[in-house]
């Protein structure tokens, strides 16, 4: 069997072409422009990136981008001013701290000080509680857009087995909680389970979110099932001259391609439907605020 390719890259420019018509009926039947302000602390590389491709595609689906960089050396009173400066202001519907925070400044305190409604991030203890007990919340970006590709492909989820590799706060338990929420059984896996190859081997779902490059094999993956690669890993690439890398996700690509119904590439899975839903989160935030009807299928 050769799976079918999951194109994450098609699929979150359909999303942001829905945010689009959404933003722009927003504002042209109630002058409402959603907006999104992005918090950056400091001049980590990585993220830098990742700031300025969030606020590119904010303003391309017609939302206002507030960008703020602050110091490495910003202090925690700084920064939690200006969260709540952010949190009183009318015109902005998301707040995104990017995330690590230099390490003098307490995490989950300054994200636990950011309005739960304007938590775009779903990072929030609201937030996270409320996804926890199956009610309305803000769901975090990367196990939203996965959940939004296997809803795709598979139509219903009810009564399929899923497994998720890894437990982080920001994909692994999420993933799961929504997981439920579609009605599968599922296994949380983790470094310390035993026999992962049996447990993943069970699974008509399996979520890979591990950060450790192609440590899941084809023969691990029950035939038919869906994989879906969270894994970001960077590897050396010698075929593309010394010195050379490229990116793998946590599943062996080639092989799992073997036995899989269907899987995510990475790059190009995944990845382009984190910031799709981030897009996606902050119109759902502007309607929830000004008592509007949600967009169908942005959340979850
Ligand atoms: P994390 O380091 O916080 O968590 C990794 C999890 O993997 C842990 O819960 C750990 O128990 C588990 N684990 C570690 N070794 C294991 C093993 N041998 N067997 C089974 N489980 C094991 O990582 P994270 O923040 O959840 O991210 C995971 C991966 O997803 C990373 O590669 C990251 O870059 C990627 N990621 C991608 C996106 C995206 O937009 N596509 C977003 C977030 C994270």
């Amino acid at each position: 069997m050769t799976a079918t390719r999951i194109d994450g890259k098609v699929f979150a420019a359909q999303v942001r072409e829905q945010v689009a018509r959404h933003v722009a009926t927003l504002k042209d039947q109630h002058a409402i422009t959603p907006g999104l302000a992005v918090v950056l602390v400091g001049e980590d590389p990585a993220s830098q990136v990742y700031v300025r491709s969030k606020g590119k595609q904010t303003v391309e689906v017609g939302m206002k981008s507030v960008e703020h960089r602050l110091d490495a050396d910003t202090s925690e009173a700084e920064l939690l001013a200006l969260i709540a400066h952010l949190n009183a202001d009318d015109s902005i519907h998301g707040i995104l701290v990017q995330l690590p925070l230099p390490g003098h400044l307490n995490e989950d305190l300054v994200i636990n000080a950011i309005d739960p409604a304007k938590d775009v991030d779903g990072f929030h203890i609201s937030n996270v509680g409320l996804l926890g007990t199956g009610q309305k919340s803000m769901v975090p970006c990367t196990p939203l857009g996965c959940l939004m590709l296997l809803r795709d492909h598979h139509g219903s989820l009810s009564g399929l087995s899923a497994v998720v590799i890894g437990r982080s706060n920001i994909v692994g338990k999420p993933m799961a909680q929504l997981l439920l929420g579609d009605s599968c059984t599922v296994t949380i896996a983790h470094s310390r389970t035993r026999d992962l190859r049996d447990v993943v081997r069970q699974a008509d779902i399996v979520v890979a979110a591990v950060g450790r490059a192609q440590m899941v094999p084809g023969d691990w993956i029950k035939p038919g099932a869906s994989v879906i690669d969270v894994g970001i890993n960077r590897i050396e690439a010698p075929e593309k001259g010394a010195g050379k890398t490229r990116l793998v996700g946590d599943c062996d690509y080639d092989s799992c391609a073997q036995t899989a119904g269907a899987i995510t590439p990475v790059p190009g899975g995944v990845g382009p439907m984190t910031i799709a839903c981030l897009l996606a989160n902050t119109v759902t935030a502007c309607c929830r605020a000004n008592g509007l009807d949600e967009p169908k299928g942005l959340t979850a």
